[in-house]
């Protein structure tokens, strides 16, 4: 059997932190073969990335190896010299990153990074060194590799720029590429494209591709073989199409039983309860103990080994331990979140969409911005963000609406709830029209109109407390509420976004990523809104946490009767959630139908485009 190009045995990496030792990557065991694709998936502080920058030897400041080997076509690499592993980068193994920006120099052109990388491992004259970037730039299907040789990176798209990234990753024909969410930060017409390209390339230099994702669908479609991380550890190890059709270890189950569809609309999503621990605080047995549906009484104190199952089917977990089931220790754990188990069916809505009362409606929408050019800044064009758009939100109903980037689908959001000033047309919310209210007239609006915004963090004031940024809404759009009803107020919306009353005293820094997209949707609830607009508000959480999200959101609209104008690129989420769905398409719609119909019978040649990607 040939060598594999990449053997990581017992890896440790571990970093010194204030609370001891972070034991990031603690006993991961895999390898990939040549031309192979092997994905990590897991949630996020599950220990993907640490392995990915433990392989290529970018391990810095607090970290170091606790034990194991990284086998390079069977040399272990990390005794090696600095020099001698600066050699190893971007020759031997190369790596992409989700955001290119940040990896790509913005002071030097395309040209001089892929040369730079050429000359410097493959110490080729600077004439050939430049043919082979041309020819590298054509390979990753830019039709004028010659005009991008000379572009600076912040004249590309995103798109574009992670097809240089990996231009430079591949131009020296690496044996080993790693891509660490190398589509996360992308449309998904491009998503695809980027990873047909990888794929493309890496069929046909054999290279071995270690993907690390969040993203299970891109999984099953371009992996041969899957770890499922948790904890720093492997939870489950199979061939990809085994680890869909027949997970085995508890925390795989979960996962992909979060993931939102149409299959599961007239469901709550499965949830794991809790979050991952920090990696200073494992259990001493099973990481996942806490969070498990299916701990038993011994779960917690004694590890569970990863062991084959089936032919190259290995999880970690005590259920499959014929020894260890046969022993009182077997017995299962009852907690409460068994009890109540998440999947209930959700009672119906007692009027069918069609028949809902419009809540919002926009006519013949407009919103241009102004290009201005010249000393006097005077305006010579303008670029229809949005272009003469018609929708009609429905009271307790859920319109998506979808399309790329640069589509003008958050300027829709803003512009009807007012944070942007339309151009032209008409605004009408309860049969008023609101598009020449100045902004004393549309008070009452501003409390009946809410927005989740994507980022949570970045939209939460880090200088205040969760009570105090809660309060700030109260306090301008409920004026009538005196200091008690106020802070009655917040505790009950915090309690009904699943956060407790002490939250109220703790700043956003201070929670997950999950906890602060609820504070954001409380913050949104407080002032009784009937109209939310969700900017990708569940696009930047973990599978697992979007569930909870989406779950919380569902049970609030059928709950207080809410409309949401739901803004995504992710059509799991819309199948799952939508009522209708809008594709915007510079600046237009240019389909809009019940979600059923939309995905069955898509009539555009854009939506055809986006579905099949
Ligand atoms: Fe769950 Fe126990 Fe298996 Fe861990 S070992 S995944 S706690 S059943």
């Amino acid at each position: 059997m040939p060598t594999p190009v990449l053997e990581v045995k017992n890896l440790k990496t571990y970093f010194k932190a204030e609370a001891g030792v972070a034991k990031a990557v603690d006993g991961v065991s895999f390898e990939i073969a040549r031309g192979e694709t092997f994905a990590l998936v897991g949630e996020s502080g599950c220990g993907k990335s640490v392995t990915a920058l433990s392989i290529i030897q970018l391990i810095q400041d607090s970290g170091f190896y606790g034990g194991g080997q990284i086998l390079l076509n069977g040399r272990d690499i990390i005794p090696l010299s600095e020099k001698e592993k600066r050699e190893m980068r971007g020759n031997k193994v190369s790596m992409i990153f989700q955001e290119p920006m940040t990896s790509l120099n913005p002071v030097f052109t395309v040209g001089d990074q892929i040369l730079e990388t050429i000359m410097l491992h493959q110490k080729k004259p600077a004439v050939d060194a430049k043919a082979a970037a041309i020819e590298m730039l054509r390979s990753v299907k830019f039709p004028n590799p010659e005009a991008v040789f000379d572009e600076y990176p912040h004249r590309l798209s995103g798109g574009m720029r992670q097809r240089v990234m990996i231009a430079i990753a591949l131009c020296c024909k690496p044996d080993l590429l790693i891509a660490d969410e190398p589509t996360t930060a992308l449309d998904v017409t491009i998503q695809d494209e980027i990873i047909k390209l990888i794929k493309e390339l890496k069929d046909s230099m054999s290279t071995a591709v270690l993907l690390i994702t969040h993203n299970l669908a891109l999984v099953y479609n371009n992996a041969e073989t899957v770890g499922v991380m948790y904890g720093g550890k492997i939870a489950e190890l199979a061939p990809a199409r085994a680890l869909f059709k027949n997970p085995m270890h508890p925390y795989t189950v979960k996962l992909l039983r979060s993931i939102p569809d149409r299959g599961r609309r007239a469901r709550q999503l499965d949830t794991i309860p809790g979050s991952v621990p920090p990696a200073t605080a494992y259990a001493e047995g099973c990481r996942f103990s806490g969070r498990c549906p299916r701990e038993m009484q011994g779960c917690a104190a004694i590890e569970p080994l990863l062991s084959a199952r089936e032919p190259g089917h290995f999880a970690a977990c005590h259920l499959y331990d014929k020894e260890f089931m046969e022993k009182p220790l077997s017995a299962p754990l009852h907690r409460e979140a068994e009890a109540l188990p998440p999947e209930g069916v959700q009672p119906p809505i007692s009027t069918p969409p069609d028949a809902r009362e419009p809540l919002v409606r926009v006519a013949g929408l407009k919103t241009y911005y102004p290009i201005r050019k010249g000393l006097l800044k005077r305006v010579t064009g303008y670029v229809k963000a949005v272009d003469g758009i018609d929708l009609t939100m429905k009271k307790g109903s859920t319109l998506a609406l979808v399309g790329e980037s640069g589509s003008g689908k958050t300027t829709v959001g803003k512009t009807i709830i007012r944070l942007i000033e339309p151009t032209d047309g008409e605004i009408i919310f309860k049969g008023a029209r609101l598009t020449h209210l100045k902004e004393s007239g549309l008070k009452n609006f501003r409390s009946k109109a809410q927005i989740i915004f994507q980022d949570p963090y970045s939209s939460l004031n880090p200088r205040l407390t969760v009570g105090k940024i809660i309060e700030e809404g109260l306090l301008t759009l409920k004026p009538e509420l005196g200091k008690k009803a106020r802070l009655e107020k917040i505790a009950s919306t915090l309690g009904r976004v699943g956060l407790d009353a002490g939250a109220m005293e703790r700043y956003p820094h201070e929670f997950s990523g999950g906890q602060r997209q609820r504070v954001g949707i409380a913050r949104a609830l407080a002032v009784d809104p009937e109209f939310i607009v969700c900017d990708e508000a569940v696009s930047a959480l973990d599978v697992s946490v979007q569930a909870q999200i989406l779950n919380l959101l569902k049970s609030i609209q059928r709950e207080f009767g809410l409309s949401f104008l739901f803004i995504t690129h992710d059509l799991g989420v819309v199948e799952y959630i939508a009522d209708e769905v809008a594709v915007m398409h510079q600046g237009k719609i240019v389909e809009h139908s019940a979600t059923e119909e939309l995905f069955s019978n898509p009539k555009h040649a854009y939506t055809k485009k986006l579905l099949a990607a």
